[in-house]
């Protein structure tokens, strides 16, 4: 009891020490002169605007010389005169646990001879790429068979243990008996599964309330599968009944966790946004019926262009030449979703291609395909932010916000694959990386 006792003061005047040492250190103070400053939200470049940043967060942005009076001798002055300045990059649509799966046999590798530990290490090194390449958010959709190991990955950045971007994870995704990897192995065999298996509508309220209760910030499903074309349209297999999809979203919005429906096909994202999905990722299968409802329920698509463009060949060398078409049809819908007004958010399904890929290719597909360099801009910055629902918290360079900052030499506004030359990140105020 005694020792008890005594460690427990020992705890305590620990806690007190710490306490008072983070209360006695004043937030650092950097002060950010940028040439150019992208005002995402109102869609314009401003020159010669000074950031000060305060701790984690922005404290003042406006012209430098009105700024510049604020700051205190003791700040850090970082000079960005001649480089474009812009928030700090979300890619709503990535695998920090997958590193790459053209055909089958990449996947199915990973999952049978890698384990759980050694998939989390490499996910660390992903995490930081992320990083690195300007995206200071990733919305992570899903494990690929390796459990919770996402949320692992997110508690460790932010704890400082290793670097990377503010994560919002999903864990193991849904899917229903026989229609998700691994398949095809003898009936003998226990193989490991990509997804939580689920099936029937009371079970699948008691796995997302485990999965919530794990640390899912959302909850990822695949809506369809066996994709094929009929009368020029993409369409699909659907996996879960009406009433199966209605329990996952009405029990995820019950316990406060947006839904992302993995959905290629018509039929799929017919079926997601019955259901009431918040996100319809993919989507190649959009027509505009679809978005028309899209528009309507205020719901997101992430297109997720640039792995399709990316897979399309290898997967057709490999058998399904069908990822061809699907990619042609997307970069069709893309234009059109433009014009209707469909909320597009970014992402890449980074991991679903190799991480040494920069998932900034994205915005030059997203340019191609129909969008201005600044609305591409936005889909990765307000947009995503207000998918992620923490519009308050990043998404543009504004007072209160989080100081999450990157900048490029170039205009991205005229070569908008200058955003695949980062040169440097800001998150939180802590610089990740600086080139200049
Ligand atoms: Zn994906």
């Amino acid at each position: 009891m005694k020792r008890i006792l005594i460690t427990l003061i020992t705890v305590t005047s620990l806690l007190q020490t710490t306490a008072l040492a983070q209360t006695t250190q004043p937030p650092k103070v950097v002060f950010i002169k940028a040439g150019r400053l992208i005002d995402v939200r109102a869609g314009r470049v401003l020159e010669n605007q000074g950031i000060l940043v305060e701790g984690e967060r922005i404290k003042t942005v406006g012209p430098i010389a009105t700024v510049e009076k604020t700051v205190p001798s003791t700040a850090q002055v970082i000079d960005l005169l001649k480089y474009t300045v812009l928030p700090g990059l979300a890619d709503c649509h990535t695998h920090v646990l997958l590193q790459g799966d053209i055909t089958a046999a990449d996947y199915d590798e990973q999952l049978l001879k890698e384990s759980i530990p050694y998939r989390t290490i490499r996910a660390t090194v992903a995490a930081r790429t992320g990083l690195m390449n300007g995206f200071t958010v990733m919305r992570d959709l899903e494990t690929e068979g390796a459990m919770y190991a996402d949320v692992d990955v997110k508690t460790a950045i932010n704890r400082g243990v290793i670097p990377g971007p503010r994560m919002f994870v999903s864990t193991r995704a849904f899917s229903a008996t026989g229609m998700y990897p691994l398949l095809g192995y003898s009936w003998e065999l226990k193989m490991p599964e990509g997804v939580q298996i689920v099936d029937g509508a009371d079970n699948i309220r008691r796995a997302v309330r485990e999965q919530v209760k794990y640390g899912a910030d959302w909850i990822k499903f695949y809506a369809d599968r066996r994709y094929y074309v009929k009368d020029g349209a993409l369409h699909s297999w659907v996996n879960f009944t009406e009433e199966e999809m209605k329990a996952m979203v009405d029990e995820s919005h019950r316990l406060g966790r947006p839904v992302a429906a993995h959905a290629m096909g018509w039929d799929g994202i017919d079926a997601s946004l019955k259901a009431g999905v918040d996100s319809i990722e993919h989507g190649y299968g959009l027509d505009e019926g679809l978005m028309d409802r899209m528009v309507r329920q205020g719901t997101y698509w992430c297109p997720t262009i640039y792995v399709g463009a990316y897979v399309a060949e290898g997967r057709a060398a490999a058998g399904a030449p069908i990822w061809l078409t699907m990619r042609d049809l997307e970069a069709k819908a893309f234009g059109i979703a433009v014009r209707k007004g469909v909320k597009i958010a970014y992402g890449t399904d980074a991991g679903g291609y190799a991480w040494t890929e920069n998932q900034a290719k994205e915005f030059s597909y997203m340019v191609r395909y129909g969008m201005t360099p600044m609305q591409a801009i936005r889909s990765a910055t307000v947009a995503a932010a207000d998918l992620l629902q923490r519009s308050n918290d990043f998404g543009s360079i504004e007072v209160g916000k989080f100081a999450d900052i990157v900048a490029v030499s170039g205009d991205p506004l005229r070569d908008i694959s200058e955003l695949e030359r980062v040169r440097f990140v800001m998150k939180g105020g802590e610089v990740y990386r600086n080139n200049k």
